[in-house]
């Protein structure tokens, strides 16, 4: 089902994950239209083990001390991203680096193995809610728009991971989880500052390096103009279009891509986007898509 681009979910030691294809766009899109998230923030891709994450992101001595110490089990670290490891980049959000973790569950271990790339997985349950433990957890919020749960019993930990940031200067805490703090500053022998602040993309929606088109965009464009170039959505065309079929999963699929595509072929031109209905995940995608457009600083 992994490989089919469908969403499984599966226990993990902190909480259940809602698991799709990190490679694929159409795969993660689902992930944001089944939990109905409002925002594409990224997401924690998942492997096996160290010699897989390094294939993603940049390890320095830091990095690996912390891995071998915590991996496989509940910390995620945020790492420079490597330059084409093949990941979606609704996963990363387009930001310049990637949270990945190690599960130490036996369940995930097994299928990241038989699955042979990198999960993207948040928690299994619809967004505002709480995370779940138990695979009824998540059939009672996600029945019906996943393909699977794999059922592994109840959550050891609980608890979220804890994400610890190490792709810029300094170690910081982006979020507290199962791993205790005092454990990494032991490793590390510093204190932690909590991070996440403006500008950082820890907290969902703070997202400020998101790639911004060199092009001024105009919204809701029924029309092209003539210094404009038009991307599309269903039944108003363009000389691109993010889903000729009007399909809301499709349209975020294709939306980073098709942004730098028409920033490519703009050339001093502006970039009209056609009207996207404002549900389902066509909030996540006007949320991405007024930030192309807002003034730029
Ligand atoms: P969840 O997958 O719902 O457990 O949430 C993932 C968390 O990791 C969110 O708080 C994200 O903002 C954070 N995160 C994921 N990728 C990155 C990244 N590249 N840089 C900073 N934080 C990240
Ligand atoms: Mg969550």
């Amino acid at each position: 089902m992994l490989r089919a681009g469908e969403l499984v979910a599966f226990p993990t030691e902190t909480v259940y994950g809602l698991g799709g294809d990190a490679r694929s766009d159409l795969a993660v899109a689902r992930i944001f239209q089944a939990k109905a998230r409002p925002r594409f923030n990224p997401l924690i891709a998942h492997v096996p083990d160290l010699a897989s994450a390094e294939a993603l992101a940049v390890f320095d001595d830091r990095a690996r001390k912390v891995a071998a110490a915590f991996w496989p089990g509940p910390l995620t670290l945020v790492l420079p991203l490597r330059a084409g490891p093949g990941l979606s980049p609704l996963v990363t959000a387009e930001l310049p680096s990637v949270a990945i973790r190690v599960p130490a569950h036996p369940v995930a271990q097994a299928l990241l193995r038989a699955f042979g790339g990198p999960v993207a997985a948040p928690s299994a349950n619809p967004s505002g809610r709480v995370s779940p433990t138990r695979a009824e957890h998540v059939l009672a919020g996600l029945g019906g728009r996943i393909a699977a749960v794999v059922d592994g019993g109840a959550c050891a930990v609980g608890v979220e991971s804890t994400i610890l940031g190490l792709a810029g200067g300094d170690a910081e805490l982006l979020r507290p989880g199962g791993v205790p703090v005092e454990a990494l500053e032991a490793l590390l022998g510093q204190t932690l500052a909590m991070g996440g602040h403006a500008g950082r993309p820890s907290a969902p929606g703070q997202l400020a390096s998101h790639y911004a088109p060199e092009a001024a965009v105009r919204l809701n464009a029924m029309t092209v103009q003539p210094d404009e170039l038009m991307l599309g959505f269903g039944p108003v065309q363009g000389a691109l279009n993010l889903s000729e079929t009007g399909d809301l999963v499709e349209a975020a699929a294709n939306l980073f891509h098709l942004l730098r595509e028409a920033d490519r072929m703009a050339a001093g031109r502006r970039i009209a986007v056609a009207p996207v209905p404002d549900t389902g995940l066509g909030r996540a995608i006007n949320d991405r898509l007024r930030r192309a457009a807002a003034p730029r600083g």
